[in-house]
């Protein structure tokens, strides 16, 4: 491949506009940068893209998906539950962005391929990681030590959540700290039973939560309060809940020192023996399949944990052989992803002349109770439940008995309120879970795949089995009947929480980055959506890659101002 060279040099260029990608480039705007951010996929707008208020008639298929087209073309983004007749276009297309793994090792890898990256489909479900994860793989002898601790980053978490707008409730818990909150939604008359029935029942102190997210429940920051109309994973036309398209993208865009060039494929980062440092990006143009290259005094990969891993492997020089910042050969290695799918559910007494209002984008949360307070026997780590109270309505209509009019009574009549409580769990880091450059395979651009090594241990699978014990124990405790426990069998990588690819650590000799997700080897290469974790914590991750990108974009223009950089 040629690339041609462009004669602009940027003071940053970012990859990716997702989460972290549009985070970046708020703040290296924010702070004075001219900033280049590269993106694979197609440019999207609120007004064009959003879909959240298309009903199912105005569907071709009544939103029961097109399935021909998505087994034709999303064989696997088709297995998570946002990618329905109205959110597939968000989906990418599996064809064009191939990889590959072993018969009995499957992986669900879901992606996003536009400006915004899966900031548009995300379920916005944030919680703040504590000393119990940061010092985790240390007391246990599992990886390496993470090289921060709670101190380091609690700042930032207040930084980003200030600019996102969280909602939840404050419970000063240990093990899961309070973050800035903004008023929280309320638990509906089901969940209020559970929570009440859970005080004190239990040693390990279980309680229930509303969950934390990035919705909001007032103005904030320009942005109005959410309307309640549900399916977010859609868009959100009043800029409601929290993406790169609704916040930091206009924002970095508002200060004049923005470049968004969507289409832009990148291909491996350009790396300069003499001065040691990251030059330049090789970029592929989506659309013309033309090659060029772009230049930078910083750059800041943010293109998600596996693809910013395969930019650097496919990143080789004279002296970084097995991938560029790879000096300690654990580039790609360390692939985690919550285990998910044990839990139970219940019917709960009561309430029968009680609904709940609109639809709450939102649900439950169980805090990890499991190894916080003593030691569980049979596993590390822990996990914590999602789940909601609802009551059997319309959208078991079409299973609804009668015919006629009975049928349409059926279908407007209440059942009784259930209760699910749904468990994610921690996974452990291990060099034996990895992905590499497969050997043949190309996406449709030319840049080589990925082969991915990952299966769940035995770890995660007691997590899971534990998880529906103690969940059909809380509803027990909540006077519930007719529970039922699940443990499923997820492919790892449909928790849609990878990481891990490009650890941070102290000891240059075994981890990519340092504490500041500055790659060891590369001063002006940094690295921070998820391939930084260096334990995955049993709580959605991405608000933690944002005060992570926030913080290691002060840090490199400190480092630029003193000339470091
Ligand atoms: C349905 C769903 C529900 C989720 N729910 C939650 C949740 O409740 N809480 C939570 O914390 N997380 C959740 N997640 C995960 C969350 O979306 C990710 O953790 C987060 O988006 C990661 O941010 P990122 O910037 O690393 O990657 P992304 O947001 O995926 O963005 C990466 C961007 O990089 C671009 N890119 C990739 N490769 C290249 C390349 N070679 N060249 C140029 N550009 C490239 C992509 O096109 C994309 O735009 C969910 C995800 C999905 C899909
Ligand atoms: S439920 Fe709220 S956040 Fe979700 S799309 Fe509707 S208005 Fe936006």
């Amino acid at each position: 491949m040629t690339f041609i060279a462009e004669r602009k040099t940027y003071d940053a260029i970012v990859v990716g506009s997702g989460i972290t990608g549009g985070y970046a480039a708020k703040e290296l705007t924010e702070k004075g940068l001219e900033t280049l951010v590269l993106e694979a996929g197609r440019p999207t707008s609120p007004e064009q893209d959003y879909v959240e208020h298309v009903q199912p008639w105005e569907l071709r298929f009544r939103g029961l998906r097109n399935r021909g087209r998505q087994s034709r073309d999303q064989p696997i983004q088709k297995n998570c539950y946002a990618c329905d007749e109205w959110s597939s276009k968000f989906f990418v297309n599996d064809h064009e962005n191939p990889y590959t793994f072993d018969e009995d090792e499957p992986f669900h890898w879901i992606r996003g391929r536009h400006v915004g990256g899966r900031s548009i489909m995300w379920a916005r479900q944030t919680y703040r990681w504590s000393d119990l994860d940061f010092e985790a793989n240390a007391k246990d002898g599992v990886g390496v030590d993470w090289p921060i601790r709670y101190e380091e980053i609690a700042p930032w978490y207040d930084y980003v959540e200030t600019f996102v707008g969280i909602s939840g409730q404050a419970e000063n818990l240990a093990q899961l700290p309070d973050g800035k909150f903004l008023p929280a939604m309320e638990l509906n008359c089901a969940e209020r039973h559970v929570r009440d029935s859970l005080k004190g029942k239990f040693a390990d102190a279980r309680m229930l939560t509303i969950g934390r997210c990035a919705v909001l429940t007032e103005e904030h920051n320009g942005r109005a309060p959410c309307h309640y109309c549900g399916p977010c994973r859609r868009g959100c036309i009043t800029r409601s809940y929290f993406s790169s398209l609704n916040a930091t993208l206009p924002v970095a865009r508002a200060t004049g020192r923005l470049t968004l060039r969507p289409y832009s494929v990148v291909h491996s980062v350009i790396y300069d023996e003499g001065s040691d440092r990251a030059t330049g990006i090789r970029v592929i143009d989506a659309e013309t399949h033309e090659s060029f290259e772009v230049y930078g005094r910083v750059i800041f990969l943010c293109a998600s944990a596996m693809e910013s891993a395969r930019i650097l492997l496919n990143s080789k020089t004279a002296r970084f052989s097995e991938g560029l910042a790879n000096s300690s050969g654990e580039l790609g290695r360390n692939l985690m992803d919550h285990v998910m799918g044990g839990g139970a559910e219940g019917t709960l007494p009561g309430h029968e002349d009680e609904t709940d209002n609109g639809r709450r984008p939102n649900g439950l949360y169980v805090p990890r109770f499991r190894n916080v307070k003593s030691r569980t026997p049979g596993f590390l780590r822990g996990y914590g439940f999602q789940g909601s109270g609802f009551r059997e309505r319309w959208q078991n209509g079409l299973e609804a008995p009668g015919f006629g009019a009975d049928f349409k009574h059926a279908l407007r009549s209440y059942g009784p309120w259930k209760l699910r409580f749904y468990g994610f769990g921690e996974c452990l880091p291990s060099r034996g879970r990895y992905i590499e450059i497969d050997p043949e395979l190309k996406d449709k651009w030319g840049v080589p795949a990925l082969r991915v090594h990952m299966t769940w241990g035995e770890n995660e699978r007691a997590l899971l089995r534990d998880a529906a014990k103690t969940a059909a124990e809380m509803l027990e405790a909540s006077g519930a009947t007719e529970i039922e426990t699940f443990v499923e069998d997820n492919a790892p990588g449909l928790t849609i929480h990878e990481m891990g690819t490009a650890r941070m650590g102290r000891d240059p000799k075994t981890s990519v980055l340092n504490a500041h997700n500055q790659s060891h080897d590369v001063p002006n290469l940094f690295v921070t959506d998820g391939a930084c974790m260096t334990s995955s914590s049993c709580v959605n991750p991405s608000i933690t890659y944002m005060a992570l990108t926030a913080r290691a974009c002060d840090y490199a223009v400190k480092q630029m101002d003193l000339g470091h950089l």
